[in-house]
């Protein structure tokens, strides 16, 4: 058996966070494992064989946060560029600009509003929902921006995205995206924003470069030939788990919804495909949701003249096979989050952290904040008493 003080259960960037805290504040000896082959989650990124662009495997990572807690915390592994984020959509042989602003309703509309004569037009078309009792996507949408644009803009890409009646969906996915009466388009609303200058993976290694911490990839905490694995460890050494919590419990409580994602990537034969780095596709008839090239994130480096690579982004449902990204959070799964919460609760000496071990909507701040109060609040106390 391990001679670790800690099992980290992933080494995403809850998990990494949790290794790193335990190991430099308390010196305790952490082994994380993974059961993928590489560290660092879904963040995790690598520089494409034939033109050496920096690829971000699981699709496009933009790191924001409005917290100087968790931007002072995340400075000490990495710098970061100026790059600001924008997205562009297209949409029946059209682009538009990204989230709603003035310059899509004035494109959109064909006019030229000034913000007060815009604000006005959508409180009219928004009319007739009141945001505040918007129960679900399409209602907080709807109340938002009205019908035109929900349906021009939400309602087809969200039908491909998350393939479940809007009506289904928590109101918080479109509270994600900011409406502006300027012609302001960048996409988050954050202080900091920006990417680890060297790449994700030079920033995640960082993390896990100490003495005390030992990282084991290829290794499933429920194959029970690994050494490391759920049977042989919970109730013997405390354990983070950052994976997925209905697979924790062995699905005893039903699945839980999840969404994964394909991609396709292709190195094209050219300096610059679409002039920037995210193009959403609106149209039901695209397959795909957005394209990503990824040459247009790094402006500063030096990358071919000649090629540039590309990433298609398709999503689906997951089973039991796939990777999970995106928790579904139907009414029905929230009523089954609850169950493995409470299972959770009473499980011995076991932590759920992250975005699979808690089925929410976490982006890299948010995963990142969320471990640091777990150390404070819980091992910390736990190791220190
Ligand atoms: P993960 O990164 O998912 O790490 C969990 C790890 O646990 C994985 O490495 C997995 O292999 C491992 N694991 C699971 N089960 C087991 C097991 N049984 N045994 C061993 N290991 C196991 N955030 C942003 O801030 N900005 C963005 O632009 C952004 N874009 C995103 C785009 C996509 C497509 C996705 C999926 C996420 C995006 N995020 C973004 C969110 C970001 O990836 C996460 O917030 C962050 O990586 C969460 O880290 P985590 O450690 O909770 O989970
Ligand atoms: N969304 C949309 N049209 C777009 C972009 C986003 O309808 O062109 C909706 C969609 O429901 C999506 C949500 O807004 O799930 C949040 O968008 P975001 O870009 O934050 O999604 P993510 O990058 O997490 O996939």
């Amino acid at each position: 058996m391990t001679n670790a003080d800690l099992v980290v259960v992933g080494s995403g960037f809850f998990g990494l966070t949790i290794a790193e805290r335990c190991a430099s504040e308390l010196g305790l000896r952490v082994l994380v494992i993974d059961r993928r082959h590489h560290i660092g989650g879904n963040a995790y990124s690598e520089a494409n064989r034939e033109t050496g662009i920096e690829v971000h495997r699981y699709g496009a990572h933009l790191f924001h946060t409005s917290n100087p807690a968790i931007w002072e915390y995340v400075n000490r592994f990495t710098s970061f560029t100026n790059y600001v984020h924008k997205v562009y959509t297209n949409r029946g042989g059209e682009v538009f600009p990204l989230p709603i602003n003035l310059g899509t309703i004035n494109q959109f509309f064909r006019s030229a509003y000034s913000p007060g004569e815009a604000r006005a037009l959508i409180a009219e078309q928004a009319s007739e929902l009141d945001t505040g009792a918007a129960g679900n996507l399409e209602e907080k949408a709807v109340s938002l921006i009205g019908r035109p644009l929900y349906e021009a803009f939400i309602r087809d890409y969200t039908a491909k995205q998350w393939q479940t009646d809007p009506r289904e969906l928590p109101a918080e996915i479109i509270s994600r995206l900011p409406v502006r009466y300027t012609y302001d388009n960048r996409y988050f609303n954050d202080t900091y924003e920006g990417l680890p200058v060297d790449g994700y993976t030079a920033w995640i290694e960082r993390m896990a470069d100490h003495p005390n911490i030992e990282v084991r990839l290829d290794t499933d905490f429920f194959d029970l030939e690994q050494e490391i694995n759920k049977t042989a460890t919970v109730g013997q050494v405390p354990v983070v788990y950052t994976g997925p919590i209905d697979r924790y419990f062995d699905y005893a409580e039903g699945e839980l919804s999840w969404r994964t994602l394909d991609f396709e990537e292709e190195v094209l034969p050219m300096r610059d495909f679409q002039g920037t780095p995210v193009m959403n596709y609106a149209d039901l008839d695209v397959p795909y949701t957005r394209i990503h090239e990824f040459r247009h994130f790094h402006p500063e480096r030096e990358y071919p003249a000649d090629k540039t690579v590309i990433l298609r982004e398709f999503s689906r449902f997951a089973t039991r096979e796939d990777e999970p990204y995106y928790p579904v959070n139907t009414p029905q799964d929230r009523e089954g989050l609850l169950a493995y919460r409470q299972l959770g609760d009473a499980e011995r000496d076991v932590y759920f952290g992250g975005r699979l071990g808690t089925y929410q909507y976490l982006d890299m701040h948010m995963a990142i904040g969320s471990a640091l109060s777990m150390y404070e609040n819980k091992l910390k106390p736990r190791f220190t008493r």
